[in-house]
């Protein structure tokens, strides 16, 4: 079993597929690696084409009578600054809640007060110190690994999660977004043993973690290359990943429409990555088969 066994099962999966099964929220697949300018739709970056894709999806959507679901991460959150407000006025704007993931062995006392101020952000837990802990046999960091030991992790999560709570009360939600989205495949059951109620990643669900009581929901859409250095995808390549996602989840409609994670990276983000957001957020408000959903409701909480 792969040490980071939720990350690295994406690669066995052929990108582009959903798979539909009883109950499971979402499981659709795109492993960020293939995230590059490959994109389908050949037209110049912000091109009114690409977002008339956007568009005439989600009008085959409201045709259908269906509604496709939302919700919004932001990672690495520590301070309070120009690119916080900026994620803020942004929320503020487009009444979209923002699901702040923050590391909680860096936290900054200046991080409470807009947070207590806004109904519409709510805090997640992002692993403990954002601390590579990976071994020369992993591929790429990881913090939430097991070879630490299921005790120390689990300590140290515990102790993120009262220093969060304690900071910021009601708006906290337990649930951890794993540093780097990976984590060990054996330890998603231990943490909803620990009172954790959520877990979330990038791309597919593992949703053979998914009870009751414990939901995984993960993100699809990156706007940032990683690959490239943090610059933009492109907004055919940003596009591509929803558009692509809505037509499998529309064509697989099941009772159960899966929401889908948009995740920015505020401390990372240029320009092109902002203006996207912005323009993202704009054309799904303003559509009426989109709907943004709350911490609350995609972690059902
Ligand atoms: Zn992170």
């Amino acid at each position: 079993m792969s040490e980071v066994g939720i990350w690295e099962s994406d690669k066995k999966v052929r990108p582009n597929r959903v798979q539909a099964h009883a109950g499971v929220r979402c499981k659709f697949v795109r492993h960020p690696d293939n995230r590059d300018m490959s994109s389908l739709h050949f037209t110049p970056a912000s091109s009114p084409l690409h977002w008339s894709i956007l568009n005439d999806e989600l009008d085959r959507w409201h045709a259908a009578g269906l509604t496709a679901s939302f919700w919004w991460r932001d990672d690495d959150a520590v301070k309070n600054g120009p690119r916080l407000e900026k994620l803020f006025a942004l929320s503020e704007q487009f009444d979209f809640p923002l699901c702040l993931a923050v590391i909680p062995a860096n936290l900054h006392g200046s991080l409470k007060q807009p947070v207590k101020l806004s109904s519409r952000v709510c805090i997640l837990q992002h692993g403990y110190a954002h601390i590579d802990h990976s071994t020369a046999k992993e591929k790429g960091a990881c913090e939430l690994g097991l070879h630490r030991g299921l005790k120390t992790i689990l300590d140290e999560l515990k102790y993120g999660r009262k220093r969060l709570s304690q900071v910021f009360g009601d708006h906290f939600m337990p649930v951890v977004v794993p540093p780097w989205n990976r984590i060990s495949d054996q330890l998603p059951p231990h943490l909803s043993q620990v009172g954790y109620k959520g877990l979330s990643v990038f791309g597919e669900e593992a949703t053979r973690h998914a009870n009751a009581v414990f939901t995984v929901a993960n993100c699809h859409c990156d706007p940032v290359s990683w690959k490239r250095g943090g610059v933009f995808v492109s907004t055919g390549a940003a596009l591509d990943q929803l558009v692509d996602r809505l037509v499998v989840i529309r064509r697989n409609a099941t009772s159960e429409v899966p929401p889908t994670g948009y995740v920015t990276h505020h401390a990372v983000m240029d320009h092109a990555a902002w203006d996207f957001t912005e323009m993202l957020f704009g054309t799904l408000r303003k559509h009426p088969a989109a709907e943004f959903l709350t911490a609350a409701e995609v972690f059902s909480l």
